[in-house]
């Protein structure tokens, strides 16, 4: 349940933002979920409307999740892949040596008033 703090961290961020801003009402949060986070975007949708039921802040906000892939390049033969999709091995040569060039990451990517 990783996703409810991450989410909470997300709702604070926002909160700050618009107090800085001097807004009411915030219309749109998009979170930047990457692949690699192990994070389920379902689970943001489900306890994002819980999480900000009594906050007048987010009363029409819509919660937009931008899934980023998790993407890697092989350090053998320089193939770029996806690491979900081939269990974190290169399709090309095998190898699990790699660099991870994406995917890892949970942000705040915009929020719209
Ligand atoms: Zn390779």
């Amino acid at each position: 349940m990783h996703e409810i703090s991450a989410l909470n961290e997300a709702v604070k961020v926002a909160e700050r933002v618009a107090k800085e801003n001097n807004v009411d009402k915030i219309k749109i949060l998009t979170l930047e979920v990457g692949e690699l986070t192990g994070f389920l975007p379902v689970f943001f949708e489900k306890y994002f409307s819980m999480l900000v039921e009594e906050n007048p802040l987010f009363s029409e906000c819509e919660l937009v999740i931008d899934n980023v892939r998790g993407e890697a390049l092989c350090d053998e033969c320089h193939a770029l892949y996806n690491v979900m999709k081939n269990e974190g091995r290169c399709p090309k040569c095998g190898s699990r040596s790699k660099t991870i060039l994406g995917g890892q990451d949970f942000k705040v990517k915009n929020i719209g008033f």
